[in-house]
């Protein structure tokens, strides 16, 4: 038995869709811990392309068993629709390969609008939500004001805490923000329309992990966004509102025991970033335009194109260690070898002085960029299988990495195919 999670380093979108998928054959057990509907896992395989946002990778291998934790922000809604997307390209998804947690929290109907309310009150101050509801969801869950999965199997004393919960609640929405009030007939709506159909799926997983375990079966555990989104460890206020890291995996999973083998950090071989927020590296104009249409830069949920910059050593390595990455995964080379010279962010300028280490958030403010260049490969990788394979410019870019950031790159990605990529 052994137990891996995926974890990102950096900004999110660093292409741990295409890694959990390519890993899952050898794992039974697919778990997400933490997050949303608020991001979006790219996946392609013989069944098409997928913008995952709730449902684990792992949906797509058969006899895998998916579970949504405790962790994760569960919204009936959009957990139901990405469902019927999925099996309707012909994925088998059902109570006996999905599993959500009784334990897991719901995202409530009022969630999604309190996110929206709130940024328009912010107007320019806005932290650039994706409007999933998840800051309003996971502030209420730390307040212990929305319901877990499982209390829909105790109809009645669910109704006595949602009345309770819309009485407060409609406090903000009428008082704060001056919206119209939630009905109790909107929220009965809510459970007759999505909450039904989730219950078959609803289980008590942490027994499933146990047994797991106990079988000697492989868990994989999948985060979504990076290590710079992290609550906690994240450039703040512009994280999400969970821990992305790995460190978070067995409480969010159901398995709170739970020991992890292996941390697989996926790094993009460049930066991007969604949203706002200090990106020290960051590439405007010609140069910038260029590397998002080569990289296809735009948002998996929102369409929105992403700011794009050269790999930043200083925030990787930083990501790095946050995650206590064991294997990196070097995504998105192929996407490098248009460059004649490619730019690295080598260090950072913080009130004038040079620095690799990754400062206080309010300091990211000031910070700005060191760059160096490496030389191009200038030809198409993105057929290489093996390392050896990849042209010496290349292979000088990818160990010039490993090195600064002080981890094995195991994998590197030229394609997002499942085969395309480098084990090595
Ligand atoms: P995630 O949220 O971390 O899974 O990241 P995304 O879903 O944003 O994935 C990044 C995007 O890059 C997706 O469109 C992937 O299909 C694509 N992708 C992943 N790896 C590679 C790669 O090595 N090369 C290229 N060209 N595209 C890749």
């Amino acid at each position: 038995m052994s137990n891996c999670a995926i974890v990102g380093i950096n900004w999110g979108d660093e292409g741990k869709g295409r890694m959990v998928d390519l890993v899952t054959k050898d794992y039974q057990v697919v778990v997400r811990y933490q997050g949303g509907g608020n991001a979006g896992h790219t996946v392609i395989n013989e069944y098409g392309k997928f913008a995952l946002h709730l449902l684990p990778s792992g949906i797509f291998r058969k006899d895998t068993i998916n579970i949504l934790g405790n962790g994760v922000a569960l919204d009936p809604e959009n957990l139901m629709k990405e469902v019927e997307d999925v099996r309707a390209k012909g994925v088998a998804v059902g109570p006996d390969n999905l599993k959500i947690s009784d334990r897991a929290s719901l995202l409530l109907p009022w969630h999604r609008d309190l996110d929206g309310l709130e940024e328009a009150r912010l107007a320019d101050k806005k932290y650039g939500s994706t409007k999933q509801g998840i800051a309003p969801f996971y502030s209420d869950k730390y307040s212990k004001k929305t319901i877990l999965a499982g209390e829909l199997f105790y109809p009645e004393e669910l109704m006595e805490h949602l009345k309770d919960l819309l009485e407060w609640k409609n406090l903000t929405i009428e008082k704060v923000y001056g919206a119209k009030p939630v009905t109790i007939e909107d929220l009965k709506a809510w459970l007759d329309e999505y909450c039904e159909k989730i219950k078959p799926y609803v289980a008590d997983t942490g027994e499933i992990l146990k047994k797991a375990v106990k079988d000697g079966k492989n868990i994989l555990f999948e985060a979504q966004l990076g290590a710079l989104r992290d609550l906690d460890y994240g450039i703040i206020p512009y994280t999400t509102s969970s821990n992305t890291l790995a460190s978070f995996a067995p409480v969010g999973s159901g398995l709170p025991s739970a020991r992890i083998d292996s941390v697989i950090g996926v790094v993009k071989a460049y930066s991007t970033c969604v949203g706002e927020g200090p990106f020290v590296c960051e590439m405007f104009g010609e140069e910038a335009e260029k590397l998002r249409a080569e990289g296809q830069e735009y948002g998996a949920k929102t369409g929105r194109p992403r700011r794009v910059g050269p790999i930043d050593i200083v925030a990787t390595r930083y990501g790095v260690e946050c995650q206590g990455a064991t294997d990196i995964a070097l995504t998105k080379l192929d996407v490098l070898s248009y460059m004649e010279k490619i730019p690295v962010c080598t260090k950072y300028k913080v009130n004038g002085k040079e620095t690799d280490r990754f400062p206080f958030p309010t300091a990211l403010n000031s910070a700005e960029p060191v760059i160096e260049y490496m030389d191009g490969w200038n030809c198409d990788i993105s057929k290489a299988r093996k390392w050896d394979d990849l042209p010496e410019a290349a292979k000088k870019y990818v160990l010039y990495i490993e090195k600064e950031i002080g981890c094995f790159i195991k994998y590197v990605s030229v394609g997002p195919e499942r085969e395309s990529i480098i084990i090595r």
